[in-house]
């Protein structure tokens, strides 16, 4: 309610509550040292996920957060309308089963839907995954550097994380994977493309790669770029994993589908694994809003595939400018590019904030810069630019 058609008393009610809450604050944080729940020691020194900073307001330029992979178009056609009519059933809870998201999606990808299991974003999966399979003392194997909620969920689930470093080209390092598979290994992430390199695992390594690993380890594909790759080297996680039963394929409709606030994955697996899946799940953790929107965006896959396209045809031509400054840069396969800058990265970051641009800085090891709005990826050319020509030599 606004000031304006507040009552003299309501008003005078609300000041005195929001005395009592100062003065309620300010005795909790006068409490008397004392002990505290016991939490469980597997959540000390969690690294804290870092979301993508939201970029300062600025007068003088418009600020973009190029930090997070996020897509820069609106919401695919007649997503607003679904979402505007699921919002007035706020009142009641979602289908807990999804029906009619799952029923879209088995259609879309030609798979049972016993087969799917739905998570609040891909990450939510990703934890789920290491619950279903790793007690405690399990090791949970991924290439580092990669996705950063990899290690979160291991150390989450009291597991050991083996982290297999990536070859110097920042490919995966399938072989040494492979390796360094042990009795206790329970599940491996290949992240293809990778967060935050670009960088893609190729059909015949990762076929090569998966004949090596024992059936009963899980390998999860971890494909939350894979609208983007345009490498016909790379392939598709789910005509990899229909004669395998230890693959599961992870997909987001956070980042081509540009519903990142809506919060809704999805998994590809055989059975005992989806099941799993959805007995680890958030109970009614999609909401209907989100179930709508995702509903209608597969059913316009022509408008993504022409957005994708410009985002592939964007980021072709920043790594190709990259490159005519002097960058040099790998293979870029998902909507972001990555500048190796080592010990640089936090400067080369702090310099593009001065421009009104937030990107990703990884300290010691580089930049994940997102293929955003074309006015956002011109000016980011000009601060690299402005980098290279200060720092070369
Ligand atoms: C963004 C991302 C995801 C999933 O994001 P959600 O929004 O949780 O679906 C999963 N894996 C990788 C590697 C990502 O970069």
């Amino acid at each position: 309610m606004s000031p304006a058609n507040a009552s003299p008393s309501m008003a005078a009610t609300a000041s005195a509550r929001s005395g009592r809450e100062s003065a309620n604050r300010d005795r909790l944080l006068r409490l008397p040292i004392m002990t505290t729940p016991r939490l469980r020691a597997s959540l000390d020194g969690l690294p804290a996920y870092k979301a993508g900073q939201r970029p300062a307001q600025r007068s003088d330029i418009v600020a973009y957060k190029i930090s997070s992979n996020e897509n820069p178009y609106p919401p695919l056609p007649g997503v607003m309308d679904a979402v505007m009519r699921a919002a007035a059933d706020m009142n009641r809870y979602p289908d807990p089963f999804s029906t009619r998201l799952i029923a879209a999606l088995a259609d879309r990808f030609d798979v049972p839907a016993e087969h799917l299991a739905l998570g609040t974003g891909s990450v939510a999966l990703c934890g789920q995954l290491v619950q279903a399979v790793a007690d405690p003392g399990d090791e949970v194997m991924y290439a580092w550097r990669s996705f950063e909620a990899y290690p979160i969920w291991t150390q989450i689930a009291g597991a050991r994380s083996v982290q297999v470093p990536l070859l110097p080209d920042e490919r995966h390092d399938l072989d040494a994977m492979a390796d360094a598979v042990t009795d206790r290994t329970r599940v491996i992430f290949v992240c293809s493309p990778n967060n935050p390199t670009g960088q893609v695992v190729h059909r015949d390594e990762l076929i090569r790669f998966l004949d090596r690993v024992p059936t009963d380890v899980l390998v999860v594909l971890d494909e939350a770029y894979v609208e983007f790759v345009d490498d016909p080297r790379v392939p598709h996680g789910i005509e990899v994993y229909r004669d395998r039963p230890n693959v599961a394929v992870l997909r987001t409709f956070s980042k081509a589908y540009g519903l990142a606030a809506l919060r809704v994955g999805f998994a590809i697996a055989h059975e005992p694994v989806a099941e799993a899946l959805r007995k680890l799940a958030l109970p009614f953790g999609i909401s209907t809003i989100a179930e709508e929107a995702a509903v209608v965006s597969l059913g316009h896959e022509d408008a993504l595939l022409e957005r994708v396209d410009g985002i592939i045809a964007e980021r072709q031509r920043m790594v190709d400018a990259l490159r005519g400054e002097g960058w040099r840069i790998n293979e870029q396969q998902a909507n972001f590019v990555w500048l190796r800058l080592g010990d640089q990265a936090l400067d080369f970051a702090a310099a593009c904030e001065t421009q009104g641009l937030t990107v990703r800085p990884f300290a010691g090891e580089g930049v994940r810069v997102t293929i955003a709005e074309p006015e956002a990826n011109a000016r980011f050319l000009d601060v690299a630019a402005d980098w290279r020509s200060a720092h070369s030599g």
